[in-house]
């Protein structure tokens, strides 16, 4: 039986490859927002003297394991572990802030001098449930300073946190929020069980789960009911030891100091075991309430005393940092209708015609490019209507044509692609004509 047209093409479409569930292209077109992302982050963190470190994708899964904490979702059940063919566990990273701390061990970084202030972006791995902002393949790019305590470290970090945004053109705000030691916070949780047992009727099961887990994320639960009783729960703030107490108050005086504006969140806990003290987030500011919270989180961080020592590294290494979801940071300035500057509108476009021509403009192309112009071609296209298509599509502002007949006679054509005029010239005097037109 003869197969329809549409059959055959829907056999070939399932047999086309598809990216995982949660991955995703970033196509050239997309590559402006990231271009300006990517630019923006390396120019502040070069304003403020970090050192960019780059560490493996792929790291013992014990890395994470031991650092994040067994309980959290990000280890229970969000990270892509594997043997490896040497009968190695290893794990794709989830995050990149344990793989810093392991780095500044290993390198013997404390004998640097302190505080060491590293940044780093690439990509991050969770087996998330994927959604708008939420994927399985994302990109961070953050700042990790280690070996400083005080509450100006943290208060640099969360200004340079908000300069970044600001530079991007987004309205943001901070949330912060103390959440002690690992000591008191101990103490907090029980008190905060025993708030949520009393209310347990009226808990989801997410919930319920959280109370014998990892109590703390009761808090942040968008579940309205679970929301609406939590809001009376115990205030962590309120456990804090009077140490964590000053330094919060510090922070907090630093931050009105350089007039960085923020909200007490005594909601905000963050999701990882190894953040004491300080947490913060960065949320997207469209002048209303309801979009706060950390789903839609453009930046989290906090600091992490406890860390370097628990990694093996020397003791009281107190160290602080946050990290940005890029792909977050992209929705958002979509959403706020923020343009990034366009690519570079190139100088000239390189038309030819003809097998002859195509010779000569490979190397021609290679003349003008080092001459210092921004030249682009279309040498795939053998229509050279389809190419002077091209050239204005781009928007160059000179097309110079190469023909047969022009290859023979030694000349060249430049076409003005604003005005339509067009001369032939000596080949020759080609970079000086484009010289003279493009001054
Ligand atoms: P975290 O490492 O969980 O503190 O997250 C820091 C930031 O990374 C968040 O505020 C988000 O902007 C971003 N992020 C975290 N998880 C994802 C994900 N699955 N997809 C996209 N962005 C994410």
């Amino acid at each position: 039986m003869a197969e329809s047209k549409e059959g055959a093409a829907d056999k070939k479409k399932s047999k086309a490859v598809e990216t995982l569930r949660g991955m995703r292209d970033i196509l050239p077109d997309e590559q402006i927002y990231w271009e300006y992302f990517r630019r923006k982050a390396r120019e502040i963190a070069d304003t403020y003297s970090y050192g960019r470190i780059e560490t493996p994708i792929l790291e013992q899964e014990k890395l994470f394991s031991r650092t994040l904490g067994k309980q959290t979702d990000v280890v229970e059940k969000e990270m892509y572990v594997f043997d490896d063919k040497g009968g190695d566990k290893v794990a794709l990273r989830p995050e990149a802030t344990a793989s810093v701390v392991r780095a500044y061990i290993n390198h013997g970084m404390l004998n640097l001098p302190q505080p060491v202030k590293m940044w780093y972006m690439g990509p991050m791995f969770r087996y998330d449930r994927p959604q708008s902002g939420r994927y399985r393949q994302f990109y961070q790019y953050g700042l990790e300073v280690i070996g400083g305590g005080d509450a100006v470290v943290d208060a640099q970090l969360i200004l340079i946190a908000t300069k970044l945004f600001e530079d991007l053109g987004l309205k943001v705000k901070v949330e912060i929020n103390s959440i002690g030691t690992m000591q008191t916070r101990q103490e907090y949780k029980i008190e905060l069980v025993a708030y949520a047992r009393k209310n347990k009727k009226d808990l989801c099961e997410d919930c319920m789960r959280r109370m014998a887990k990892n109590p703390l994320r009761l808090l942040d639960c968008k579940v309205e009911a679970c929301h609406a009783i939590m809001k009376n729960a115990p205030q962590i703030v309120d456990w804090l030891d009077d140490p964590s107490r000053d330094h919060f108050m510090e922070l907090i005086e630093y931050l009105d100091e350089v007039g960085v504006p923020y909200v007490l969140n005594p909601h905000l806990v963050r999701g990882l075991d190894y953040y004491n003290r300080t947490v913060f987030e960065i949320v997207p500011d469209r002048g209303d309430d309801a979009e706060s919270g950390s789903q839609s989180a453009l930046a989290a961080g906090g600091r992490y005393d406890e860390l370097v020592e628990m990694m093996g590294g020397r003791e009281q290494t107190p160290a602080v940092g946050f990290a940005v979801g890029i792909e977050r940071a992209i929705l958002e300035m979509k959403q706020q209708n923020v343009e990034p500057p366009a690519m570079p509108v190139p100088d000239v476009f390189f038309a030819q015609l003809g097998k002859e021509a195509r010779r000569a403009s490979l190397r021609l192309f290679e003349e003008v490019r080092k001459a210092g112009f921004n030249v682009v071609e279309a040498f795939g296209k053998a229509s050279l209507k389809a190419q002077l298509e091209s050239a204005n599509k781009v928007g160059a502002h000179v097309a110079v044509i190469l023909g047969q007949q022009e290859v023979q006679d030694g000349t060249i054509i430049v076409r003005d692609m604003d005005s339509g005029s067009q001369e032939t010239i000596p080949i020759e005097k080609l970079i000086d004509n484009l010289k003279r037109i493009l001054k």
